[in-house]
């Protein structure tokens, strides 16, 4: 029995890219028939161009060639989901279809695998061709991440990744809609292991993710993955409150016990002012508070497994 190996491959408006690619994943299929047979998912995902007859034409001469059509745009993240729900393979490998992740390295994807790691993560190496705000963006969103986030994301890690069985069998157990999919594979946790390259330049056609995606991206990212954003305004009620209570606190001492003996002869206007401070204080601690709950609500909603385990011993 060959190993089965199965390739998400989320198409929109890659017509000019699905036949090439196509081409260069048969290559690598044939050099490593010996062992492990490939199965293909395409998940158009709504597109616009030819992309529909291109993939039709290869389903049909092709059984290994497996063909989801979207009614209508539905994002990366959701092909990708779909993709992964009808694979069958020992192990599933995302590819984009714009051919910027090289199908030759499929190889050292599987080896790793067959090696160890659970989950196999494409590294870029370098992003030369990327423009320079959009790499200065990826690196600040991955500070960010590794500073307020709660899960451990591999940097420069791409949505380029081997996936075995049992990780697949985990990641479609979960329910939450607003989904980056290499975050959620990376809360999965399980053994890691990467392969470095070089992104290609796109084959051809254009990026489809426009600034305003990559934004809502990185948003949902943050939001789906911490809730510091929301724990700001708490800390900083309790900085206010505190700072403008002692503050108050000292102004009354000075004024009606002290008799005010430096002088200071604090304003009416001052007073309230420093009394309104400490009341917007409480107001955003408050604010805090019910953040807290939010969270809990936000993780109850999210409704994510208390725990993956990757192993169980001696269990009927
Ligand atoms: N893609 C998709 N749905 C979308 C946008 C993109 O399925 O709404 C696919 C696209 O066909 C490609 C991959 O996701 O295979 C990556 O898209 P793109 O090259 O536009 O993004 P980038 O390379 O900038 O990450
Ligand atoms: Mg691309």
């Amino acid at each position: 029995m060959k190993i089965l190996i199965s390739i998400v491959i989320p198409v929109f408006n890659e017509g000019g890219n699905v036949p090439e690619l196509y081409r260069q994943l048969e290559t690598v299929a044939n050099t490593i028939s010996d062992k492990y047979e490939l199965e293909y998912l395409f998940i158009n995902d709504g597109s616009r161009d030819n992309s529909d007859e291109v993939l039709e034409s290869i389903a049909a001469v092709d059984q290994r060639a497996k063909y989801i059509e979207f009614s209508r745009n539905f994002g990366k993240e959701a092909a990708t989901s779909a993709g992964l729900s009808h694979a069958h393979g020992d192990a599933v490998i995302l590819i984009d279809s714009d051919l910027q992740h090289p199908p030759h390295l499929i190889p050292l994807f599987i080896e790793k695998w067959r090696n160890g790691a659970d989950v196999v993560i494409g590294v870029r190496s370098e992003r030369e061709s990327e423009p320079k705000l959009k790499r200065l963006g990826s690196y600040w969103f991955y500070q960010l991440m590794d500073w307020i986030g709660e899960t451990e994301l591999t940097s420069h890690a791409t949505d380029f990744r081997l996936m075995d069985r049992q990780v697949v069998e985990e990641f479609n157990r979960l329910t939450e809609r607003n989904r980056i999919t290499r975050g959620l594979i990376d809360w999965l946790g399980f053994r890691r292991d990467t392969v470095e390259f070089m992104p290609a330049k796109r084959f051809a056609g254009k990026p489809s993710y426009k600034w305003s995606q990559l934004y809502r991206l990185a948003l949902n990212s943050f939001v789906s993955h911490s809730l510091l954003p929301l724990k700001i305004a708490g800390y900083l009620g309790i900085f206010i409150t505190i700072t403008a209570g002692l503050t108050g606190f000292f102004i009354g001492i000075n004024r009606y016990i002290l008799n005010d003996p430096w002088g200071f002869n604090f304003s009416g206007p001052a007073l309230l002012a420093i009394f309104n401070l400490f009341l917007i204080g409480i107001v955003l601690s408050c604010l805090g508070l019910i953040a807290l709950y939010i969270g809990f609500i936000h993780q109850e909603v999210q409704n994510r497994p208390m725990y993956i385990s990757r192993r169980k011993i001696n269990f009927s």
